[in-house]
């Protein structure tokens, strides 16, 4: 499986990226850790003119604090998002995420920016960045923009991300004290992609009720569902067993799931519900519930 030739750049900068992709257009796709879109290439389900190389760009991995929000470069990769002290300490739900990826070449190799704009629809970071709440930073010639996850992720393989725009920087909110997140995932065996998965942002009161809840599940879709009805049935409620087992199960509805080659629609509904129990009960008891 060889890929169709292309002509290839590695940019130095992001204004050398920026420029190159003004110039070339649909033509040409960014490349960061390869491990999507080279295989893409090598099955010819995508033959770009030019690949224009943004591994070497300065200052677009790494993770740090700046406000209230977590700072996420978008060259990070996996291992690095899964092994930061700050992310395991104030985000569990994604260093969880984040460290079930693929294998261990993958995590050393993938990058978070590359995967939210791939969207692949059995990916994890785009449901756990949907729970979480997370804005993408999008770079253009003629400037900057952000966009949040639920204007993000638009449709299989397909984001808010243009032609002339690098995603530059992902900021994940830092949950308050008494919040908790979490991540569940029923991977494919051999891939390790999704077959279902959930990710979760609870915010618990003192009093022990739910103050608000986010929960995404992944693998019903063309991309990350917010399992709005589940949000539903925990906001206000004490968050006892039997809420959050009554909660998720209303985790897949108003989802269309389809049959695939690795589970049926309605194996994947079950699923939904058993992974965003077990990722709400996670959150929750990292909530301090
Ligand atoms: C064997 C294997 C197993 C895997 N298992 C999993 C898994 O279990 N879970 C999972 O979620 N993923 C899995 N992946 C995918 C992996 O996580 C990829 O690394 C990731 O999806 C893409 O990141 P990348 O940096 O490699 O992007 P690339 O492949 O370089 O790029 C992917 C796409 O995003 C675009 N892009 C990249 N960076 C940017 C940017 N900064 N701005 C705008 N566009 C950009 C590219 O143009 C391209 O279209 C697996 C991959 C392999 C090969």
């Amino acid at each position: 499986m060889f890929p169709a030739s292309f002509g290839y750049f590695a940019a130095r900068s992001l204004e050398e990226a920026l420029e190159l992709l003004t110039k070339h257009g649909e033509e040409a796709k960014l490349l960061a850790g390869g491990h999507s879109l080279i295989p893409a290439m090598k099955l010819r389900l995508a033959s770009p003119r030019y690949l224009i190389d943004i591994g070497q760009v300065p200052g677009l991995s790494g993770v740090r604090v700046d406000g209230e929000s977590l700072a996420i470069g978008a060259l990070t990769v996996h291992a690095d998002v899964a092994s930061s002290e700050i992310v395991r300490q104030r985000l569990p739900g994604l260093a969880e995420a984040a460290s079930v990826i693929g294998d261990a070449q993958v995590r050393n190799r993938g990058t978070i920016g590359g995967s939210a704009a791939h969207a692949d629809p059995a990916a994890d970071f785009p449901v756990i960045l949907t729970a979480l709440n997370a804005s993408f930073i999008l770079q253009s010639p003629s400037g900057k923009r952000t966009v949040g996850a639920d204007n993000f992720f638009i449709d299989f393989y397909t984001t808010a991300l243009k032609a002339d725009e690098v995603l530059t920087e992902i900021r994940v909110p830092l949950p308050p004290s008494g919040a908790g997140t979490a991540y569940a995932k029923l991977g494919h065996p051999a891939s390790g992609y999704i077959v279902v998965s959930a990710g979760v942002l609870v915010i618990r009161e003192r009093s022990g009720r739910c103050a608000s809840a986010r929960v995404a599940v992944g693998g019903l879709g063309s991309g990350p569902f917010r399992a709005a009805a589940t949000e539903a049935a925990l906001k206000g409620q004490p968050l006892t067993p039997e809420v959050i087992v009554a909660a998720a199960a209303k985790a897949a509805e108003g989802s269309d799931p389809v049959d695939d080659l690795y589970a049926s629609a309605d194996y994947k509904r079950h699923m939904a519900v058993v992974y965003a129990r077990r990722a709400i009960e996670s959150g929750v008891r990292r909530a301090g519930g």
